[in-house]
């Protein structure tokens, strides 16, 4: 699926150096119709995380597909109408929104602010107070579920600082429907990320089926449950699998939600659209060896894709351009002065000399969004097939 010639084309004629992000938007535009395919004739609406990959060119395509916006800042907020979202289809979390990013949501009238604290709805209450209007809510459940994830991207446990617990939910949930200028929509949830079993899905759904009978009960209904993302993909094996498990993803919900009539469920998938359609594509710069080890250093480094040093993912590496037969283990590194900046230890590539070109799968996601300016690099730049 991924475009070589037309990116090495670019990079011979020198329209372009690296590093840079290389998108195949052709698998873009595949991904976004399974993911519309398998939600067609549900109750489904499906947010794209903003956050995955703010690319100006990569919300527009996801804006026409259809789909809404999940926000995590103001400025993210901005971004997305820009894009062409409407308000009516973003959603905006985050544990520190400050005043001005809920001043942004408010004007803006999104369709929902996913509140994860007491005083956070207090907040929102008065903002929309003072500017006269009413601020659409979900509030963010921390429903203790273990995504059997990276410990940095596991987010619904009560050992971290998302959301409220079970045990405080019905005050939070009263205090919502006292506050005046706030609608309480629903509850929103969001266990983690990179989550490649259907189990903890399942349990989620539990969760909420029970949180909808005992609310019921108490006479409170929602019209819509956030059920959040997380969906991973296979960074092992990109071009056998370029689209996730979305079939699967959406059967566990379709199947293991008891919904009141009218009721909507929303999703927030991020990596999942986004991961599999970028590549950073890099020159080598240096091999050197020395007693233990040979290295392939990069002009790509963690300032361009920090995922392996911060949760020591590990990527596909492709050499895009050397004609050896042979294979040789490398330890493939980037040059910024951190030890962590590492892409793959012990990588098997053909026997790789400077000047290649080698490409850094599955990339697209928390990639470019992700990029710094540490040692006082440029960012990447950002190429898109047709
Ligand atoms: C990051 C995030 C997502 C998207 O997660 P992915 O793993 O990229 O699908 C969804 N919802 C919330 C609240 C998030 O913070």
């Amino acid at each position: 699926m991924f475009n070589k010639s037309h990116l090495m084309e670019m990079l011979d004629e020198g329209k372009q150096s690296t590093p840079l992000y290389y998108y195949d938007m052709e698998l873009l535009r595949s991904t976004l119709n399974a993911v519309k395919q398998e939600i067609a004739g549900e109750p489904f609406v499906v947010h794209y995380a903003v956050k995955a990959n703010g690319n100006p060119v990569i919300l527009k395509e996801i804006q026409r597909s259809g789909l809404g916006a999940d926000l995590v800042s103001g400025n993210e907020i901005v971004a997305a109408a820009e894009a062409g979202f409407a308000p009516s289809m973003m959603a905006y979390a985050g544990v520190g929104k400050t005043d001005r990013e809920i001043e942004i949501g408010v004007d803006k009238g999104i369709y929902c602010f996913n509140v994860e604290s007491e005083p956070e709805m207090e907040v929102i209450n008065e903002i929309a107070t003072r500017m006269g209007k009413t601020a659409g809510i979900a509030i963010r459940v921390n429903p203790d579920i273990d995504a059997h994830t990276h410990r940095y991207i596991t987010t619904g446990t009560v050992a971290n600082k998302f959301g409220i617990d079970l045990p405080r939910l019905d005050d939070a949930v009263d205090l919502a429907l006292s506050l005046p200028h706030l609608h309480l929509r629903g509850l929103h949830f969001h266990i983690g990320s990179q989550v490649t079993t259907m189990q903890p899905y399942a349990l989620l759904c539990d969760r909420i089926n029970h949180l909808l009978d005992h609310y019921e009960q108490r006479g409170v209904n929602f019209e819509m449950i956030d059920a959040g993302g997380g969906l991973g993909i296979d960074y092992g094996n990109p071009d056998d699998n370029p689209i996730a498990a979305f079939h699967d993803f959406f059967q566990v919900f379709k199947r293991g939600l008891n919904l009141r009539p009218g009721q909507k469920v929303h999703f927030e998938l991020g990596r999942s659209i986004v991961a599999q359609c970028g590549s950073l594509i890099s020159k080598v710069v240096f091999v050197k060896e020395n007693s233990a080890k040979r290295f392939v250093i990069l002009d790509a480094g963690m300032t361009d894709l920090i995922r392996p040093a911060l949760y020591t993912s590990h990527h596909k590496i492709e050499n895009l351009t050397s004609q050896e037969q042979e294979s040789v283990a490398y330890d493939v590194v980037g040059p910024i002065c951190e030890s962590s900046d590492v892409f793959a230890h012990d990588e098997l590539l053909p026997v790789t000399r400077r000047g290649d070109v080698v490409a850094i799968r599955s990339a697209g996601a928390y990639g470019e969004s992700m990029a710094s300016r540490y040692n006082m690099r440029s960012l990447p730049s950002s190429v898109f097939s047709h």
